[in-house]
């Protein structure tokens, strides 16, 4: 608690009217990186409440649509079609696939993170499941010059998980932005032109 009242992110959240500190993590990101352009497709997998989401209209300067799913509910947001609904279950794709018929998506973002048990191990496995079901989506529906970006947490699993990127996309980048807490084994891969995608 002490920590979230004094995290400078957090203040700066509230200045810049975004809905969580979050949102630096991805405006850090891709002022390295130029992910988001208006007229893109975007999904954004654990979006809720909104922050990634946010970001991204406004990088696409209103012109382009974000497809955002979360288990939680989230604030409407103009340019933003939201599913309250699990990843995980076939309703949640079944509604990504509704919605872009046969065109295909530019960036796939996913911040997804389950709920902590407390069993580190139990908990990592449970977090690489929903990172291999995001790659698997981003794989399937990414432009030959698509990117995926992926939260991750170091550590058992981690390895693996980036072994999967490298086969998947041509350029696979490890990101730390500041505003991911020193503490928190937390980065983020970016993936970059799916490999086989035509
Ligand atoms: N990027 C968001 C933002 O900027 O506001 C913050 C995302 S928060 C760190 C992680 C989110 O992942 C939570 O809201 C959680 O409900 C969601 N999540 C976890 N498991 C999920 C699942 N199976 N399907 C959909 N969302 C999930």
């Amino acid at each position: 608690m002490h920590e979230h009242v004094t995290d400078p992110y957090v203040k700066k959240a509230q200045q810049d009217s975004y809905r969580s500190r979050a949102a630096y993590k991805l405006l850090e990101i891709d002022k390295r990186e130029r992910l988001l352009r208006p007229g893109m497709t975007v999904v954004d997998l654990g979006a809720a409440p909104g922050s990634w989401c946010q970001v991204a209209v406004q990088k696409m300067k209103q012109q382009g649509r974000v497809l955002a799913i979360d288990l939680l509910p989230m604030a409407p947001m103009p340019g933003v079609d939201s599913l309250e609904g699990d990843f995980t279950e076939p309703a949640a794709l079944a509604w990504l696939e509704g919605k872009l018929q046969t065109g295909r998506v530019d960036l796939v973002l996913s911040d997804m993170a389950p709920n902590i048990s407390g069993v580190m191990l139990r908990d990592q496995a449970r977090h690489y499941e929903l990172c291999e079901l995001a790659l698997d989506f981003a794989v399937n529906w990414l432009k030959p010059d698509g990117a995926f970006l992926v939260k991750v947490f170091q550590g058992v699993g981690f390895e693996d998980f980036r072994a999967q990127m490298r086969q998947s996309f041509e350029k696979v980048l490890i990101r730390k932005p500041d505003a991911s807490r020193d503490r928190s084994t937390e980065v983020y891969l970016l993936g970059r032109n799916p490999i086989g995608s035509a």
